[in-house]
């Protein structure tokens, strides 16, 4: 008999061609069965769908089917036939089994279903194998090749920006250093500073928090860019929607203001939530009956809305009139504070049910890269809060005057030696210009309704967590 080549489960379980020899490979999700007949549910990770491998026990020995445990990686060659047993999916009549690895039943730690996400993230070598995570990574590969899509069909071209960068103008004390220094002798100059001078790149080096600067020189020039890479944030704030090591997307666009910038990220995100649908189905209606029954009608009711525009003056009285009527926030709320998650998602969740896009906050609280407006005191921000997350995308138009960032750089301690490359395109052939930040793992929380963002990547680098 002429082995055939290997078919993927996905294409298996909707054939109809009964009678034909195929061949399948994949790991062991459990074996069952009696005497007479044996059945294996065997996954590749090409789908959520397990195929039935049925085994009738006269052409095999109980010996040969010992080592077909829980997580084993078999080949099998069998026939394709009609299941008999619910649906019509195909099944396979076993000829031959060959045993790639066998997975020791006492030793391998994903026997049962329902371990908890804490317990897997123990196991994040081995967590792709089961339903769950397989359904994760397929949804956040489907994300990916949607971002991309979305803004190659719109004339967008995807820019590298460095991962290693010599400016940390976001935040303060949030910057990975990156060095060749031996650390156990520091070179230190005559003020005994260290001498950066005899560092790899002769200065000061990070992983960069936000592809923006960068991304903001090729949009003044291309017209239209995105990012689309990882980003770090030294951040010690232990929470289910921070990672230290987090993939952001960045699109950057000459020409547009504010509301250009709102509209864009309204459709980016509904793009990508209706690809999702269109594309994940699957794996969507899984986690939403394990995990969380609103999932779809949550997805399905974000697409029908027009999100709530409003400034953070307005938020701010919504969220003190709440305070007044006896609201209880954790964290105090005034015109000026920062916005908690807890803030945002009660005007989400609470206020409008509906997705809102804040704008037009404090400069205090903003970048100095932010367009100032005539009042003097708020900058032209824009934040999309979305229900679960709270802030799912920050972005804003561009400051565009050179005197104004200049002066709003210095103000706020920013090196202007570090970014004189940034500055100098508001010097040449400035131009009006927005561009915002969307966290990958958010959008996916909010895609596959998971609720810690270190299940949604495959391996989490959090505060005191850098296995795997
Ligand atoms: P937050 O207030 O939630 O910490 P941020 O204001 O620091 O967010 P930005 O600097 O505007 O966020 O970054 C743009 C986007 O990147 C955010 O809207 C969010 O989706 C995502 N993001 C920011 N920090 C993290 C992080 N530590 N882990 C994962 N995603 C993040
Ligand atoms: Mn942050």
């Amino acid at each position: 008999m002429e082995t055939p080549s290997r078919t993927k489960i996905i294409h298996l379980l909707k054939r109809t061609d009964f009678g034909t020899t195929v061949l399948v490979k994949g790991w062991v999700r459990t074996r069952r069965g009696s005497k007479n007949i044996s059945f294996i549910a065997l996954n590749d990770g090409s789908t959520i769908n397990n195929i039935q491998i049925v085994v009738n026990m006269n052409a095999f020995s109980e010996e040969e089917l010992k080592p077909i445990t829980t997580g084993a990686c078999i080949a099998v060659t069998g026939t394709l036939s009609q299941s008999q047993g619910q649906g019509q999916d195909a099944e396979i009549q076993a000829q031959k089994i060959h045993i790639y690895g066998q997975a020791d039943s006492l030793a391998y730690p994903l026997q049962k279903k329902g371990h908890t996400m804490e317990f897997l993230r123990e196991k994040a070598h081995l967590r792709p194998r089961t339903n769950t995570f397989g359904a994760i990574f397929r949804i956040r590969h489907h994300m990916a090749i949607a971002i991309h899509t979305f803004f190659h069909e719109r004339g967008f071209f995807y820019v590298h920006t460095p991962i290693i960068t010599g400016s940390d103008c976001e935040g303060a004390g949030q910057l990975f250093q990156v060095t060749t220094l031996n650390l156990y002798n520091l070179p230190k100059n005559e003020s005994n500073e260290i001498d950066y001078a005899n560092d790899f790149f002769g200065k000061q080096t990070g992983l960069t928090v936000s592809g923006q600067l960068e991304g903001e020189l090729a949009a003044l020039g291309l017209g239209a860019i995105y990012t689309f890479g990882p980003t770090f944030r030294a951040e010690n704030s232990n929470t289910p929607r921070h990672l230290a090591e987090f993939w952001m997307i960045e699109p950057e666009v000459a020409f547009n203001e504010i509301e250009e910038n709102m509209q864009l990220a309204e459709d980016f995100i509904k793009y990508c939530i209706q690809w999702a649908l269109d594309h994940c189905m699957d794996d969507i209606t899984f986690l939403s009956e394990r995990f969380d029954k609103e999932l779809i009608d949550r997805l399905r009711f974000v697409l029908k809305q027009n999100f709530i525009r409003l400034s953070y003056s307005q938020g701010i009285n919504i969220l003190e009139t709440a305070v007044n009527n006896g609201h209880i926030f954790e964290y105090p709320i005034f015109w000026g504070a920062d916005l908690a998650a807890e803030h945002e998602r009660y005007l989400v969740e609470e206020h409008f049910q509906c997705p809102v896009i804040l704008t037009d906050y404090p400069k205090e609280i903003k970048s100095f890269y932010m367009k100032q407006n005539d009042d003097g005191k708020t900058v032209r921000a824009m934040d999309v809060l979305f229900p679960k997350i709270g802030e799912i995308i920050g972005g804003s138009q561009r400051e565009d005057d050179y005197d104004k960032l200049t002066t709003r750089a210095n103000e706020m301690n920013v090196p202007s030696k570090d970014i004189w490359w940034y500055l100098e395109t508001r010097r040449f052939g400035t131009a009006p210009h927005s561009g915002f930040g969307l966290g990958f793992e958010r959008l996916l929380l909010f895609v596959t309704g998971m609720a810690n963002i270190r299940d949604v990547i495959p391996f989490p680098r959090t505060p005191n967590n850098a296995e795997f």
